[in-house]
């Protein structure tokens, strides 16, 4: 319906399924019939999404958005032809690019993995509605995305502070906290999709969970020492 629903994972998903190319039409800029300008939000997706191709080798010519109207056939036509032959000339994904397809099958799952975090982190330039086509390929910076990468963050709940109260489980979108009553919980890191949900949700006069950015992940409690012992109330 809007091209501001096109997720970036749809995106990735798409070259992750073996799409060589893929466009993204969107109504003309400044014509939405809706306050949300959705367009613009594509947009900035898609510039984004771009340096994240070159992030990981992939010619950021195989993404590409236009705005036209539903009334302009002959431009719509045009622009897919263009697209096509663009497309043909660059070959299968991978190919020209020289990276072995199992390579970029698990790159576009690691960044896929990221989404989340990426959004967050990305969230205000997302948001902006950029007016002047000079501004796109310098809106996000390859230095800007290298640093995102490697500056990923991690989350972590300290054995020490967490009261077992549960809330931070309930809230995490992918089940990637194990715990329960009266057991230290614990993020299991390979399913994490660092949404930062849990950091938010843990009360205050816990303060059990940490972001860790750049440094590595303490080692879990092992699952025999999780159980905490409260003391009987007299
Ligand atoms: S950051 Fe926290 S809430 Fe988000 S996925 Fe990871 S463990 Fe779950
Ligand atoms: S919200 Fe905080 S205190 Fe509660 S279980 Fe999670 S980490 Fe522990």
């Amino acid at each position: 319906m809007c091209s501001g629903r096109v997720d970036l994972e749809f995106v990735l998903r798409a070259f992750s399924n073996g799409m060589d190319g893929v466009i993204i039409g969107g109504c003309r800029l400044n014509e939405c019939n809706y306050i949300t300008h959705g367009n613009y939000h594509a947009l900035t997706m898609v510039l984004l999404c771009k340096k994240i191709m070159e992030h990981i080798g992939l010619n950021p010519e195989r993404l590409r958005i236009e705005f036209m109207s539903s009334a302009e056939g002959n431009r719509f036509a045009e622009v897919m032809s263009d697209f096509g032959d663009k497309v043909n000339q660059m070959g299968p994904l991978g190919k020209a690019e020289g990276i072995d397809q199992n390579e970029i099958k698990s790159k576009l799952a690691e960044i896929t993995k990221l989404v989340p975090y990426i959004k967050v982190a990305k969230n205000e330039k997302l948001a902006s509605h950029l007016e002047n086509p000079e501004e796109y390929d310098k809106f996000f910076t390859k230095d800007e995305i290298d640093r995102l990468f490697s500056e990923v963050l991690s989350y972590y709940i300290d054995p020490k502070k967490c009261q077992a109260c549960t809330t931070c489980a309930k809230r995490c979108p992918v089940e990637a906290i194990a715990g329960g009553k009266n057991l230290i919980h614990v993020i299991d890191q390979a399913k994490c999709i660092k949404c930062g949900a849990c950091l938010e949700a843990c009360p205050t006069k816990f303060s059990a969970v940490t972001k860790i950015s750049g440094a590595p992940v303490p080692p879990p409690l092992p699952e025999e020492k999780r159980t905490i012992v409260r003391k009987k109330k007299e």
